[in-house]
Order: structure tokens, then C-alpha cells, then sequence
């Protein structure tokens, strides 16, 4: 049986995690985030030691690390309770990432919606951006050239992950709005998806 899944798609500072967190508190939903689960590793680990080497670029820890940390967090999640395979729904955030994590992914996760957290301005991106790294002491936003390095790894590799999954199942929503507007929007989304 395959994982009943629904993405957050956007570009660095679209403003994914933001309601991630907010849409995971849904009862029968929830939010798991790869930066997340890098973030929260020891740094003796030595994925975690990876991470801090291509995310501090503004790079992709490459793929089979990725996919396997990703695999053991939801078997731990789905053994401790925290998340029902056959009930709920996952709300994945950063992940698939390329078109290569996407196919890794196949046999694992049903995807059956993608919300497309979509920002025309760029400025206003970058400036979410530095200040989450004053905010959350974050080295890939420390600077200008990693961020413009993220922003063009995801027009690059992350945004063919759209057309890999295909139009229909994309549902764009202006993320220049107040987080209160991106919700709304999100949620919109997600009754729909329900109701299918
Ligand atoms: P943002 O949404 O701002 O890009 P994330 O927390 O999702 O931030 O990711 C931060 C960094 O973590 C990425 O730049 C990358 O180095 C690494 N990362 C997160 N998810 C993945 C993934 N699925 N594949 C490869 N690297 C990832």
C-alpha cells in the first residue's frame, strides 16, 4: 500500500515550511520536512556531516543518503504511532527534490496533490530568506551567492519535478500573500483533494 501524499512545492523562501507546520497540526496529517530531518541530525552523524558540507553551498545532498534518512524517519514514525499508513495523509515538504528522488520515491508514495507555493518576487524571496538566517542561524541563507545558488538549483533540478508528476495535479497558489491568504488557499486545496 502506498503512502497517501500531497506536497509542498516551492522555491527556497516560498514559504513552505511555514504552513507545513501549520497544516501538520490537521488531525490525520502530517508535515515532514527534509531540511527538517537534516537539520535535526547529530553532527557526529555522518549524514549529518554531509549535509552540512553541500547544504552550506547552497547544493543537494545527493539523493540515496537522502531518500534512506527519509525511509527510516516515516518506518520509525509508523512504528511509534506518530503517523498511520493506512489513515493518513503525508504532507511532504523539500522532498522529492529532483526528478531522480521523485522515481526513488514511486514505490512508496501516492501522490495526489502537489501545492505549488508559487512567488513572482524574487526580492521579496531573498529578503524571507536573510531574515530567517538572523532568525534560525542558517548557513545556506548566511549569504548572497548560496542563496542565489539555491534559487537556481531549484529552477534547475527541483522544478522538473512538476512535469515529471504532470498539470493535473498541480494547485498553484500565490505565496506574496499574507500567511494567513496562503492558508486559506492551502486548505481550499486540501478539501478538495479530500473530497475526490
Ligand atoms: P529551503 O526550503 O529554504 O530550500 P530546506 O530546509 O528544504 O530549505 O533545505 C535546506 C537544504 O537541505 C537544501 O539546500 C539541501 O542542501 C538540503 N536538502 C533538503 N531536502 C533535500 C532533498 N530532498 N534532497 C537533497 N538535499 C536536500
Amino acid at each position: 500500500m502506498k503512502l497517501r501524499t500531497i506536497l509542498l512545492f516551492g522555491s527556497p523562501g516560498a514559504g513552505k515550511g511555514t504552513q507545513g507546520k501549520i497544516l501538520g497540526k490537521i488531525p490525520n496529517y502530517l508535515h515532514v520536512s527534509s531540511g527538517d530531518l537534516f537539520r535535526n541530525l547529530r553532527i557526529q552523524n555522518p549524514i549529518g556531516q554531509l549535509f552540512l558540507d553541500y547544504a552550506s553551498h547552497g547544493n543537494l545532498v545527493p539523493d540515496e543518503p537522502t531518500i534512506n534518512l527519509w525511509r527510516d524517519d516515516i518506518e520509525n514514525r509508523s512504528r511509534n504511532g506518530q503517523f498511520n499508513p493506512e489513515t493518513d495523509t503525508l504532507l511532504l515538504d523539500g522532498i522529492p527534490r529532483n526528478v531522480n528522488q521523485a522515481k526513488l520515491l514511486e514505490d512508496i508514495i501516492h501522490v495526489v496533490g502537489i501545492l505549488n507555493l508559487y512567488c513572482t518576487d524574487l526580492d521579496r524571496m531573498v529578503e524571507r530568506l536573510q531574515a530567517r538566517a538572523l532568525r534560525q542561524n542558517r548557513l545556506d541563507d548566511a549569504n548572497l551567492e548560496t542563496i542565489k545558488t539555491r534559487l537556481k538549483v531549484y529552477e534547475d533540478e527541483t522544478k522538473p519535478v512538476l512535469e515529471h508528476y504532470g498539470e493535473t495535479l498541480v494547485h498553484v497558489i500565490d505565496s506574496t500573500q499574507s500567511p494567513v491568504h496562503v492558508l486559506r488557499d492551502s486548505l481550499e486545496v486540501l478539501a478538495k483533494l479530500e473530497d475526490q
